[in-house]
This record gives C-alpha cells, sequence and structure tokens, in this order.
C-alpha cells in the first residue's frame, strides 16, 4: 500500500522511508502550531519564535513517531522475525514486518512495545517541562505540548481494535486463550471496525458542530482504521486457508523458458504474445539464472526493444525470491506480500520446477470455497 517514498537511510538494520503524504500532515502541524496553538497560549512572543519553536516541535513530534516503530522493531527483531521498513505517513508510522508472530506472547510484547516508548517519552518531555518552566518558556512549551502529544499517541493506540496496537494486544490474548488465530483476530479486527466507525460518525457530528477541519480528520483517521481493520482480517483468513497447503498442490509445472540472449522484441513476439503467459524463467544451460516478467518488459522503451536483451532486463536470481515445493502456502502469501510481487520461482535442487503466482493461490481458494470445504 504504501510504495516509495523517501529513503532517510538505516536505524538497527531497518530502512526509514518518508512517504509523500508526510509532508501534508508536517505542514499541518507546524502550521497549527505556529499560527495558532502557540500564539493563542503564549500570545507575547515574536513570530520568529513562533515558526522556530513549531518546527523544532513537529519535527521532535516525528522523531517520537519513529521511535514509537523503532520500539516494534527492537521486540520483533529479538523475537528473530526480520522488519524491513519503517514507512511515516499521513496517519503516523506502519513497519513493515516480514511475517506474523508466530507465538501470542511474541505478538503480546511486540504490540505493547509502541505505546510504553510513547508513556516514556511522554515522561521524558514532561521532565524537560518541569525543568525548563523558569528558564525558557519557549523550551517548556515545546516540551509540555510533546508530553501530551505522545500521551494521547499511547492512548489512541491502546483501543483494542486491530490492527491497533491495542488491538494487537487484545488478539494475542484471545489468541493465547483459545488457541484460535483466526477467531482472536475476527473479534479484535470487528472491534477495530466498530472503533473506525465511531470515528467517522464522530467526524461528521462534529463538522455539522461547526468544528469542520478537526470532523473531517478524526472521520478520515476512522475511515483509515476500518479499511485497516477489514483488510487485515482478509488477510488472516485467506493464511488460515492456505496453511498446511504445499507449494507443490498449486504450481505450475510446465513453464516455458528463455534464453538470457533474447531481445526484448523476440521475447514479446514469440513467448509473451504466444503463450499467454506473464512471467519466465531465464535459464543458461540448465541453470537458472534469472527471471522476466511482463512488468519489466513494459519498463523497456519501443526503440530499445529491438537491442535490449532478456539479461538486461531481468531480475537477476540473487535479487530473486524463491520457494521451496515443500514450503507452506500460507507463508507465500505473507511473502508475495511484502515482497509486493506476483509470483515466485519454485526451486528444488538448484533446477527450477515450476511457478507459484498469486492466481494459483486464488483458484486453490475459489475451488475449495466452492466445494465447501
Ligand atoms: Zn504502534
Amino acid at each position: 500500500m504504501l510504495k516509495g517514498g523517501i529513503p532517510l537511510g538505516r536505524v538497527l538494520g531497518v530502512s526509514i522511508r518518508l512517504h509523500y503524504s508526510w509532508f501534508i500532515i508536517f505542514v499541518l502541524v507546524t502550521w497549527a502550531l505556529a499560527a495558532s496553538y502557540f500564539p493563542t497560549v503564549y500570545p507575547d512572543w515574536n513570530q520568529a519564535t513562533y515558526w522556530g519553536i513549531g518546527l523544532a516541535t513537529s519535527l521532535l513530534f516525528f522523531a517520537s513517531v519513529l521511535l514509537h516503530e523503532l520500539s516494534h522493531s527492537v521486540v520483533a527483531q529479538a523475537a528473530g522475525i526480520p522488519v524491513k521498513s519503517i514507512t511515516l505517513f499521513v496517519f503516523g508510522g506502519v513497519s513493515q514486518i516480514s511475517k506474523e508472530p508466530q507465538r501470542a506472547d511474541v505478538e503480546f510484547r511486540m504490540a505493547l512495545a509502541g505505546p510504553f516508548s510513547s508513556l516514556v517519552i511522554a515522561g521524558i518531555f514532561w521532565g524537560i517541562h518541569i525543568a525548563t518552566i523558569n528558564v525558557s518558556q519557549p523550551a517548556a512549551a515545546l516540551a509540555y505540548w510533546l508530553a501530551w502529544i505522545n500521551a494521547v499517541l499511547a492512548g489512541f493506540n491502546l483501543i483494542p481494535g486491530f490492527p491497533l496496537d491495542g488491538g494487537r494486544v487484545l488478539r494475542s490474548i484471545l489468541w493465547w486463550r483459545s488457541k484460535n488465530l483466526r477467531s482472536a483476530t475476527r473479534i479484535a479486527s470487528t472491534i477495530g471496525r466498530a472503533t473506525g466507525y465511531l470515528f467517522i460518525f464522530g467526524g461528521i457530528f462534529w463538522i455539522f458542530w461547526g468544528n469542520w477541519f478537526d470532523g473531517l480528520w478524526i472521520a478520515l483517521i476512522g475511515w483509515f482504521l476500518e479499511n485497516a481493520a477489514a483488510g487485515s482480517y482478509q488477510q488472516v483468513a485467506l493464511q488460515d486457508m492456505l496453511r498446511g497447503h504445499k507449494v507443490s498442490e498449486v504450481m505450475t509445472r510446465d513453464c516455458p523458458t528463455v534464453s538470457p540472449r533474447l531481445t526484448i522484441e523476440q521475447l514479446i513476439h514469440d513467448y509473451l504474445l504466444n503463450t499467454g503467459r506473464r512471467c519466465f524463467p531465464v535459464v543458461e544451460g540448465s541453470n537458472l539464472v534469472g527471471l522476466v516478467t511482463l512488468n519489466d518488459v513494459k519498463g523497456v522503451s519501443r526503440e530499445h526493444r529491438l537491442t535490449k536483451t532478456v539479461q538486461e532486463t531481468m531480475t537477476p536470481l540473487d535479487k530473486l525470491k524463491s520457494v521451496r515445493p515443500s514450503d507452506d502456502l500460507a507463508d507465500v502469501l505473507q511473502l508475495l506480500t511484502t515482497e509486493d510481487v506476483n509470483q515466485l520461482p519454485v526451486i528444488e535442487n538448484n533446477a527450477i520446477v515450476g511457478m507459484v503466482a498469486r492466481d494459483n493461490l486464488l483458484s486453490f481458494i475459489r475451488t475449495r470455497s466452492e466445494l465447501g470445504m
């Protein structure tokens, strides 16, 4: 969902990104602080102080959001769950975690780490506020607002609706008690959707009450939460249906392979248009060297199609994720989602034995649900 954005570097092995929508909220928060909140509460500062403190407060607010997300990552990585990236966007931060926790106690600790760190940060800023109150009014004001917003952040995230942190805590407790991840997710995400609707209706009410800006904002957060809750449940339900089944049950075996020396023009006419397939393993001798897809071909401009080769266009083997025939389909779905690809090559003893695509998984699920299995 959050593709792209600006890479800011890596912290603790996690790549940090800024999504473009982040700039909207950054400008809004800075502007609301510098042009409205600080001038109302502290009427005797000058303009430079309003904007300087506004900007500094806003930057520290986003550093706080980042620390909240990083604390989830630290616990995840300690439990052996790699975290790919953290993206800051318009509604806060999201961590891209390579797989869901396999145990309830891990999810419980991972989820609590975020609100806990927000509370600690709130406490630190409260301490700074107390220490600076007789020294510098702007510094004390900055610390006061940051203590308050971090406490709000912790409180909001503790709402027991999935996929908020509080919802994850609730899910882990239900999961631990019932040993049933799917029903635990259904209950926690239903509360998440209900919370989302509550925010939407509360926001609309607020708009009619006259505060259209806050109202619109709350309604948007509600809409986002409702969507995320519904989507998370679907994902878990799908994984539940796939769990226990192997790649070898659904993979396509008769894969036409192509040579790395083929030009793109040849690939299009002899393979893409002829076979109706969108993805071809690239094989040299009997060794897999890469994978070329319709998407790769679309990136080659018309005038280069006669000269560019498959070798230059494909995803090479060392950058390619692959699966084995004995891998679990639930893990394959997770891998397709985090890598954001449509298919993966199936490899056994260094040779390609087939392909597994999203379509394979979907028709597997469709057939079984039509048969009532
Ligand atoms: Zn969190």
